[in-house]
C-alpha cells in the first residue's frame, strides 16, 4: 500500500503538482501585493520609479532590470530607470540607451501586448509590455535571474499582471504630475502649494523647525504687457519661472501663486538665510535678458515679501499672509527691493 501503490503514486504526483503551483501562485499573490503596496507608496514618478525597480528586482531575483517610457511620437523608448546588480541608474545616466520603438523586438511586443520570453546563450530576458487604461505606456525589460534559469513560461502571467500595475502607477503619477502643474509656468500650481504649505506648517510644529516663504509679484507688470503685448508677458513668466527653479535647491518648492505672483517655499531655512536667497534672486531677475515673442531682449523687476514661520503662528495661512505684508511695503518703498516680515 501506500506510495507504492501506483494508483496513490499517480494521486501523490496529481497532488504534488497542484501543490507546487498552488505554492507558486501564492509566491505570485504576494509578489504582486508587494509590488501593490511600494507603489501606492507615493504619486510623486521620481520617487515611484525607484520604488518600482527595487521592489520588482527584489521580488522576482533578477540582476537587471530596465523601465522603458514610449515617447508622446511612439517612435522610441527611453529608459527611465534601471537596476543593474545593486545600481540604482536614473534616467540622466540612461539618456544614450534610448531605443527606437518600431521595427524592433522591443516594439513588437507593444504593438502586440504580450509578454516575450527568450533564453540565449545563458542570457534569459522578460519583454513585459506596460499598458494602462488601453494604451501602451513603455515596456519592462528584466534580464538574468539570479538562479540562471530561463524564465518560465507559467510566470507570464504574473508578469502582465505585474506590468499592468506599474502601468497604472505610472499613468496615476503622470496625472498627479498635470493636475499640480501650471500649464504656462511649469511651476506647482497654487493648490499644491495650499497642501505644502500645510504639511510644512505640521511639521514646523512638531519638530520645532524653521522655514520660510519668499511671494513674488512682478513690477509693473500690467504696463509691460500693454508695452510688449501678453504673449511676451507669458513668455516673460515662463523665463521667470526658471530662473526661481534654477537658482533655489530641490527641496524648494516654487509655485505660480497666481498671475504674475509666484511663491517659494523654503523648508529648513531661517529668515535670513531666506533673505539672502530673496536679495540674489531679486538681483538675478534685475539683470536677466529676458526674450521676447521676436527674441527682443527685455527686463523685468520683482518684489519680495519675506517671512518665517514663528512657533506663536495659529494656522498654515499666516505666513503667507505675513510674506504679503512684506511684499506690499516693498511695493510701497518703490519695486525692485525685498522686505522682512516684523522688520
Ligand atoms: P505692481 O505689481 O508693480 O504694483 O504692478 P502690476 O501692473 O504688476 O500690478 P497688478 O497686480 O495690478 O497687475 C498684474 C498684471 O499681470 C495684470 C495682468 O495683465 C498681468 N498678468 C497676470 N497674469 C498674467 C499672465 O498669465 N500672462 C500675462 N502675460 N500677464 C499676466
Ligand atoms: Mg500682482
Ligand atoms: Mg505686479
Amino acid at each position: 500500500m501506500g506510495l507504492g501503490n501506483p494508483e496513490r503514486a499517480g494521486d501523490f504526483d496529481v497532488l504534488y503538482r497542484r501543490n507546487m503551483q498552488l505554492v507558486r501562485q501564492v509566491d505570485h499573490l504576494s509578489t504582486l501585493r508587494e509590488i501593490g503596496l511600494a507603489i501606492t507608496e507615493t504619486l510623486e514618478l521620481h520617487e515611484a520609479l525607484p520604488i518600482i525597480a527595487n521592489v520588482v528586482q527584489g521580488a522576482l531575483d533578477v540582476r537587471r532590470l530596465t523601465l522603458y517610457e514610449l515617447s508622446q511620437d511612439g517612435d522610441s523608448l527611453q529608459p527611465l530607470v534601471a537596476k543593474y546588480g545593486k545600481d540604482l541608474i536614473d534616467r540622466e545616466r540612461l539618456a544614450e540607451d534610448t531605443v527606437p520603438a518600431r521595427g524592433s523586438r522591443f516594439g513588437d511586443v507593444l504593438r502586440e501586448r504580450v509578454v516575450a520570453l527568450s533564453y540565449r546563450a545563458g542570457h534569459a530576458e522578460a519583454l513585459i509590455p506596460l499598458i494602462a487604461k488601453n494604451e501602451p505606456l513603455g515596456l519592462l525589460v528584466l534580464e538574468d535571474p539570479e538562479d540562471d534559469e530561463p524564465f518560465r513560461d507559467e510566470e507570464q502571467v504574473l508578469f502582465r499582471q505585474m506590468g499592468s500595475q506599474i502601468a497604472i502607477a505610472i499613468h496615476n503619477a503622470k496625472l498627479y504630475a498635470l493636475a499640480v502643474t501650471d500649464g504656462l509656468t511649469d511651476l506647482f500650481v497654487r493648490r499644491y502649494f495650499d497642501l505644502r504649505l500645510d504639511e510644512e506648517f505640521a511639521a514646523a510644529r512638531r519638530y520645532n523647525r524653521v522655514f520660510s516663504v519668499l511671494l513674488f509679484d512682478i513690477d509693473h507688470f500690467k504696463k509691460f504687457n500693454d508695452t510688449h503685448g501678453h504673449q511676451t508677458g507669458d513668455l516673460v513668466l515662463q523665463q521667470f519661472a526658471r530662473l526661481l527653479e534654477k537658482n533655489t535647491r530641490d527641496a524648494d518648492i516654487c509655485c505660480r501663486y497666481g498671475g504674475e505672483e509666484m511663491v517659494v517655499i523654503l523648508p529648513e531655512t531661517s529668515l535670513e538665510e531666506a533673505s539672502l536667497l530673496a536679495n540674489k534672486l531679486c538681483a538675478r531677475i534685475r539683470e536677466h535678458v529676458f526674450r521676447g515673442t521676436s527674441d527682443q531682449a527685455l527686463s523685468v523687476t520683482a518684489s519680495i515679501g519675506v517671512a518665517q514661520h514663528h512657533r506663536s503662528t495659529q494656522k498654515s495661512g499666516d505666513i503667507v499672509e505675513a510674506a504679503d505684508k512684506a511684499l506690499y511695503r516693498a511695493k510701497e518703498l518703490g519695486r525692485n527691493r525685498i522686505e522682512l516680515d516684523g522688520v
